[in-house]
């Protein structure tokens, strides 16, 4: 039995699920970073007794788990819910194979798409696959479900998943957290007739799938709680669940029984007994109507006829926010609920469009790979971007990022650009996206010679996600592509102007030789660097040079750089990081840094 310790703890909901997992004996965490998940497997890294990495990508990082499972050890994996395309060809296998150990899965989703491409509701994947799938309603829940999680999963040996988002993930609140316990690593065994999928023994193991599913259902039937009577209900799902509390705590309305659970994939079948006497049912989720859908095929199942309303009300884009909630329910109650005024005028926050940070290497990179390309007599391609801070190429001055779908997506979509046109694409990727799911499709560039020039941004980082490593700290990526068969390759420095020159012969090379050329614009992120050395040196512009030709301002837009009335430029001394990236692009000589090169400061950017 598992004891609770000390007082509560004030936590994230990521640290809530991170502590859930230490109290369940997790001996192994694997994860690929991505907001809102990141500080799980971070808040792991603090344990020296758990193996904790961050793997290539999601589906490297699932299999790490899973290897680990199948020696019968407690292993996590994290994820942001786009990663569960990545991992899901595995992630359908283990459904069949199930687990030796125990193996949990979190998926944190990003519901609203505040830094993510899509809002995908992940929990088709447990529908698809026969995984169940747990719903936090908050931080403590988080840690609890998470304890659920592996003791359902070694119970069973099968995968779970935890489908948490970024108002669980990202808020703090108490929680009382129960002891570590020691890891449970595996023992080396073997089980072939398990584990190998050739097609005889998939179909035993499909016939297992299906017997441990029914156990499944038994097992999360308990995860249904009710509060209240009356003949109408409010089902709440996760989070939702949550809202609907304080939704109807705030309407002060009566007779309406309220429904919880935090189990969407299966429907707990308990959840009939709670409807029993019930006329209708609002159903409130987050994005798809998963639980909505389970609950009406369990009503018809059971002869029972009761009205089922959820997604028809609630709409199903965005996040589930408490005044969705509240206006969902006013419109299935039929009552008129005056919405009180938010306390915050929104209106008159000042706008920040999102902008490369002081210093950023990849505003250099843009601005003298337009220059490069027109240099080398490319005045139109198509830029092919992937995904990474360096997505904000896409904005003005720079747009030069002309799609941008998922992970490792450049070169396969210049690909087909080329293939339709015949115009010669550029690709952009960073370095760990290049690792990422880069890689397949730069061999696919090579074997098929694919007329593109590829641009790795190498800032050394997983930067977007707060700086985790990335492959190529050990990893040399020039290495690497002439290892895959690429011809040419050059190392840039997007600091130095002269990268447009290396810009500009890549592309002829292309055009002569119709194969792939990639360039290396190798510098380290600002942000790291910074963090290393402290800067000593700023950026001033001599306003008796300057002519006020917009070009530092407007065309290269470090933020740092303001535009006076009189059109000349002057640089804000607090922004400033003194990088000297500017210095160059002022074609008039009027900017220049004042103050001594702190120690380390050129290995900083360069190492
Ligand atoms: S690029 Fe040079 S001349 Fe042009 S506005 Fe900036 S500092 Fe002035
Ligand atoms: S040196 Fe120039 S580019 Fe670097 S932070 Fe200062 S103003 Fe921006």
């Amino acid at each position: 039995m598992i004891m609770l310790v000390s007082k509560p703890k004030l936590m994230l909901g990521n640290e809530a699920i991170a502590y859930g997992a230490l109290a369940s004996g997790v001996a192994i965490a694997a994860g690929y970073p991505g907001t809102p998940s990141t500080e799980i497997i971070e808040t792991l890294m603090r344990f020296r007794d758990v193996y904790t990495e961050w793997s290539s990508n999601e589906k490297v990082a699932f299999e790490t788990g899973f290897g680990a499972a199948m020696m019968g050890a407690r292993a996590l994996v994290t994820m942001k819910h786009v990663g569960m395309n990545v991992a899901s060809d595995s992630l359908m296998s283990s459904s069949y194979t199930g687990v030796s150990g125990a193996l949990v899965i979190v998926s944190a989703g990003d519901p609203g798409m505040w830094s993510s491409q899509s809002e995908q509701d992940i929990r088709h994947y447990g529908l698809m696959g026969m995984i169940p799938v747990l719903e936090p309603f908050n931080p403590q829940s988080a840690h609890d479900l998470t304890v659920e999680a592996f003791n359902l999963s070694s119970s069973v040996g099968h995968p779970v998943i935890i489908s948490t988002n970024t108002r669980i993930s990202h808020v703090r609140s108490q929680v009382n957290v129960l002891p570590k316990q020691p890891p449970i690593y595996g023992k080396f065994q073997k089980d072939p007739g398990k584990y190998s999928l050739v097609p005889e023994i998939a179909k035993r193991d499909r016939e297992e799938q299906l017997n441990r599913w029914e156990k499944i259902k038994s097992l999360t039937s308990h995860l249904v709680e009710s509060h209240g009577d009356g003949e109408v209900a409010i089902l709440g799902v996760g989070i939702s669940y949550s809202y609907v509390r304080e939704a109807l705590r705030t309407l002060n309305i009566d007779q309406v029984k309220i429904v919880g659970t935090s189990c969407s994939v299966p429907l707990p079948y308990t959840i009939i007994d709670e409807l029993i006497g019930v006329e209708k049912v609002l159903v409130i989720e987050e994005l798809d109507p998963v639980v909505e859908n389970q609950l009406k095929a369990l009503l018809i199942d059971n002869g029972l006829h009761i009205r089922v309303e959820g997604k028809n009300l609630t709409g199903y884009a965005g996040e589930m926010t408490f005044e969705r909630v509240h206006r969902s329910i006013s419109k299935f109650l039929g009552v008129t609920i005056e919405e009180e005024e938010s306390p915050i005028n929104l209106t008159e926050v000042p706008r920040r469009p999102p902008a490369m940070c002081p210093g950023c290497p990849h505003r250099s990179s843009f601005f003298f790979l337009k220059k490069g390309l027109t240099l080398g007599g490319i005045q139109s391609t198509f830029y092919s971007g992937d995904i990474g801070c360096y997505s904000l190429g896409v904005l003005p001055p720079f747009n030069e990022q002309d799609s941008l779908v998922s992970m490792g997506s450049s070169l396969g979509i210049a690909n087909g650009v080329y293939r339709s046109t015949h115009v010669i694409p550029v690709a952009i990727i960073g370095d760990s996206t290049f690792f990422h799911t880069g890689l397949p499709a730069l061999a696919n560039a090579v074997y098929n010679k694919l007329p593109v020039l590829i641009v790795v941004l190498d800032n050394r980082s997983t930067a977007m996600t707060g700086q985790q490593g990335s492959p190529s700290l050990v990893i040399d990526i020039a290495d690497a592509a002439k290892g895959i068969g690429v011809k040419y390759v050059e190392i840039g420095d997007p600091f130095d102007p002269s990268f447009a020159k290396t810009v500009s012969k890549a592309v002829e090379w292309v055009k002569k030789n119709q194969s792939p050329a990639l360039i290396v614009a190798k510098r380290a992120c600002a942000l790291e660097v910074i963090d290393k050395v402290k800067p000593t040196q700023v950026a001033f512009v001599d306003p008796n040079k300057c002519t006020g030709c917009t070009i530092c301002y407007d065309y290269f837009t470090c933020p740092a750089i303001l535009k006076r009335d009189d059109k000349k430029a002057i640089i804000s001394q607090q922004d400033c990081i003194g990088c000297g990236a500017c210095v160059p692009v002022c074609p008039f000589n009027a900017i220049r840094l004042e103050g001594d090169k702190p120690e380390g400061w050129d290995q900083a950017w360069t190492s």
